[in-house]
């Protein structure tokens, strides 16, 4: 039976770290959210981040935006928190109302102030494996490797999904660690090889959407398994992953809820702290 590899103690402990950052550093710091529109998943998120944020004694300043702005207001806006020198971090809530261009709008902000991590100069700097700010959720994924102490070094990895924000950096990642990365997408599934991959992975790691998609039978024996999935099943919250049957293969499974989740928001933070570091 797997270990279950959950995401809060670690949270915890890169808490301790971020608050020992802050209090090295001599000034407070500032992170600008903003919002445009309704929509009830991001306003949870908001909570979440303004909650971990002030325990950490950061500044949570939240901008509600109207859900028809238009695009150019939006980078106005984002233009004047780039220039305001009491802002440390800025991240953009989603999703946008379908007539802003998230790519667009990324791109805007200022990178030294692009604490999730997607701005293309960010992105860029992955290659190079030289960034200090990661995008978020790879971070935590990669932060739950740590905790498993596994050794990546030629490993078999595999990823399921190549989404901007978690499989294609996250491969990024992994490579450094010379792990052998396969990366699995929409185009595995159609061609049926997705059940090949996922049967050869020492490491397993699916950001999808699907829940089910991946056969708990398909686990190697021993495999690390990083759910990063979230589905709403009636009242239910599940991952990609068939737990159950998942969970009697794998040597470490991460549940869903509480596995990846509570770390994104712990990295967002830590970002912070390095992009405040950096403008001295
Ligand atoms: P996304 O942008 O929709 O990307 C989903 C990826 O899965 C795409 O690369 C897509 O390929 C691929 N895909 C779709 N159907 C597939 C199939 N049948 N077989 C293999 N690949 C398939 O989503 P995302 O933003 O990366 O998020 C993925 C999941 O992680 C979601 O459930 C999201 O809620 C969750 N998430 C969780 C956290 C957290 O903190 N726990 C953070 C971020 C995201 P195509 O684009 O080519 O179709």
């Amino acid at each position: 039976m797997a270990k279950l590899l959950e995401g809060k103690p670690i949270a915890d402990k890169i808490k301790e770290q971020i608050k020992q950052d802050i209090a090295s550093l001599s000034k407070g710091l500032v992170l600008a959210s903003i919002m445009a529109g309704d929509n009830a998943g991001a306003e949870a998120y908001v909570r979440s981040q303004k909650k971990t944020a002030e325990g950490l004694g950061i500044v949570y300043q939240f901008h509600k935006l109207a859900g028809d702005i238009k695009e150019e207001a939006l980078i106005a806006f984002i233009q004047k928190l780039n220039s305001d020198r009491e802002v440390n971090g800025i991240i953009i809530q989603m999703p946008l109302p379908g007539h802003i261009d998230y790519k667009k709008i990324s791109n805007f902000i200022a990178p030294e102030k692009d604490v999730e991590g997607m701005h293309p100069a960010n992105m860029g700097k992955l290659v190079f494996a030289n960034s200090k700010i990661l995008p978020c959720t790879p971070a935590a994924v990669m932060e739950l490797l740590k905790e498993t102490a596994i050794d990546l070094y030629g490993r078999e990895v595999v990823v399921v999904g190549h989404s901007e924000i978690v499989g294609k950096p996250l491969a990024l990642l992994l490579l450094d660690k010379f792990a052998t990365v396969t990366v699995c997408h929409i185009g595995t599934s159609k061609a049926g090889k997705l059940e090949e991959h996922v049967k050869k992975a020492e490491v397993l790691i699916v950001a999808v959407g699907k829940a089910g998609l991946i056969n708990g039978e398909w686990i190697k024996e021993g495999a690390v398994v990083i759910d990063v999935g979230i589905n709403r099943l009636g009242d239910k919250i599940v991952g990609d992953v068939e737990f159950e049957a998942a969970e009697k293969r794998a040597a470490f499974i991460t549940p869903v809820p509480g596995g990846v989740g509570p770390l994104t928001v712990t990295m967002l933070m830590r970002n912070l702290v390095e992009a405040a570091k950096a403008q001295g």
